[in-house]
């Protein structure tokens, strides 16, 4: 068998640790079965999906040094590999399911299952859909497809028994059918959802082993279905252990770094952000710690993939860090290195005009942007509390304008600096002496420096995002009741309830 594996990336957010850790483990793969690795961009979110997003993707793992054989930039001969120009495609085969019999046409509309939701928790029953369309006769169907009534088309899944599946990892896996819904294939916008999507080009592009992280589990019932009803063998299935923080709680950018831009911005070297990520899910056979990536593809086992979710401890990935610079990097090479990473002319081109102005002597120059080239802010409560304003409003500051800043993704100066002034009458306190200081503080470690929201565009809303967060954290941040009580009074748009509780 020859061996293909793939990622399936969705160009939806900006390009997370977790790809480059799936990246790995199917580089991994291919590479010690000498198959192949593809990337397949699942852009079928037509919502949430930007080209912009689809270029980071590449962009991110190219700096981990992870290159791929097939994909939408390198071409392939099992093209597009970009799902938004295989539609007709997934069209095609959601119309052999109806005619099989294996799918239907549901004509629910929202407010149909909004209603429906309500009743069943009011009943007692399991939330999902009750297959109201399922049964639908020929003459009704006929009738509403005339009407030209708008439809998704969903999978019949059976009614009992159970779907049993080998994990090669995790062994015998069994679901019982009840707890799995009449999963939607086709949208009413005649766009695939990703189960229909992911498995007819897994099975188009002959991908041999799909490997995922846990959280894709779940769906794997409704693949082997889909497989079953195509009448196609199915490909093996390796579910990778999840990423967890040190707080024990699954990687979210809401409180880590997730970002791969931010471990590239902040200095990391990519030999060690690789052997980082490759010890997430694997140990090898000595238990060494430091290896190179052709290290590992030599000792690479299925059955020395871990089970248990997986720590992303920063403090590890600095230690070997710390290791790769001493021993990968001559003390010749060290200034070049740096230089490349933070010191080199394109980046210096963008500062020179914010410091030009502002600085008595070239002495000066550390001590007015020194921030833009450190990992750890000297905080304190008194720099991030301006006025004795109490933390949990600073909190609620600076949490509010995360959340601004996020709901169109736009870190730009202009929209930072109006996002800013809205927090401020929202949570009616002082730009100037209240806003603009919480800010400096927490992105800069002081009160002063080059204009605010320039320093932010270069600092990358990657390490603006974690500095932010750094702020709150180191604040003692909220609890979850007044976090709660703060995305209501945002959602709202009133911090009334906030404010004066
Ligand atoms: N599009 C999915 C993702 O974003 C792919 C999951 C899979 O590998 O099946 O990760």
């Amino acid at each position: 068998m020859t061996v293909r594996v793939r990622i399936a990336p969705s160009p939806t957010g900006d390009p997370h640790v977790g790809t480059a850790y799936m990246a790995l483990y199917n580089l991994i793969f291919a590479r010690h079965f000498q198959g192949k690795f593809i990337l397949r961009i699942e852009d079928t979110d037509q919502k949430r999906s930007k080209p912009e997003y689809e270029e980071n993707i590449f962009k991110a793992l190219n700096w981990c040094g992870i290159h791929w054989d097939e994909g939408p930039d390198v071409g392939g001969e099992f093209g597009p590999y970009r799902q938004s120009e295989r539609s007709d495609i997934y069209r095609k085969y959601c119309d052999i399911l109806i005619e099989k019999g294996h799918a239907y046409r549901c004509f629910a509309t929202a407010q149909e299952l909004a209603d429906m939701r309500q009743m069943r928790a009011k009943m007692g029953q399991k939330s999902g859909y009750d297959r109201r369309y399922r049964n639908l006769s020929e003459e009704e169907l006929k009738a509403r497809m005339d009407r030209k009534e708008s439809f998704v088309v969903r999978l019949k899944v059976p009614l009992k028994g159970e779907c049993v599946f080998q994990d090669e990892v995790k062994g015998r896996i069994t679901t019982p059918w009840a707890d799995v819904d009449d999963q939607v294939l086709l949208k009413s916008d005649g766009f695939p959802t990703y189960h229909l999507a992911n498995v007819v080009d897994d099975y188009l592009m002959k991908i041999s082993h799909v490997i995922r992280g846990d959280e894709w589990m779940s769906s794997t019932p409704k693949h082997i279905l889909l497989y079953e009803c195509f009448g196609w063998e199915p490909p093996k299935f390796v579910h990778m252990p999840l990423l967890f923080g040190t707080d024990g709680k699954k990687l979210s950018k809401r409180r880590n770094p997730t970002s791969i831009f931010f471990y590239r911005d902040s200095g990391y070297l990519p030999e060690a952000f690789l052997n980082f990520m490759s010890l997430m899910g694997f140990s090898m056979p000595d238990e060494k710690e430091i290896y190179s990536v052709d290290e590992i593809i030599k000792a690479f086992d299925v059955k020395r993939i871990g089970t248990s979710a997986a720590v992303f401890d920063v403090k590890k990935l600095d230690w070997l860090n710390q290791h790769y610079l001493i021993n990968s990097i001559s003390v010749d090479q060290l200034w070049p290195s740096i230089q490349n990473w933070g010191f080199n002319e394109d980046f210096m081109k963008k500062l020179m005009p914010l410091c030009h102005t502002r600085i008595k002597t070239f002495g000066e120059f550390i001590e007015l942007c020194g921030f833009l080239f450190m990992n750890h802010l000297p905080l304190t409560e008194e720099l991030l509390c301006p006025k004795s304003k109490p933390p949990e409003l600073i909190c609620a500051i600076i949490q509010t304008l995360i959340w601004h800043l996020e709901q169109n993704d736009d870190w730009s100066r202009d929209n930072f600096f109006n996002a800013s002034k809205e927090v401020a009458t929202l949570l009616e306190v002082n730009h100037k002496k209240v806003i603009m200081p919480v800010l400096f503080a927490s992105l800069t470690g002081k009160h002063t420096g080059p204009p605010l929201f320039d320093s932010a565009v270069l600092l990358g809303k990657d390490r603006t995002r974690a500095r932010l967060l750094k702020a709150m954290e180191f604040l003692g941040g909220l609890s979850n009741k007044k976090m709660q009580l703060l995305q209501k009074c945002w959602e709202n748009k009133d911090f009334q309830k906030f404010i004066n509780p």
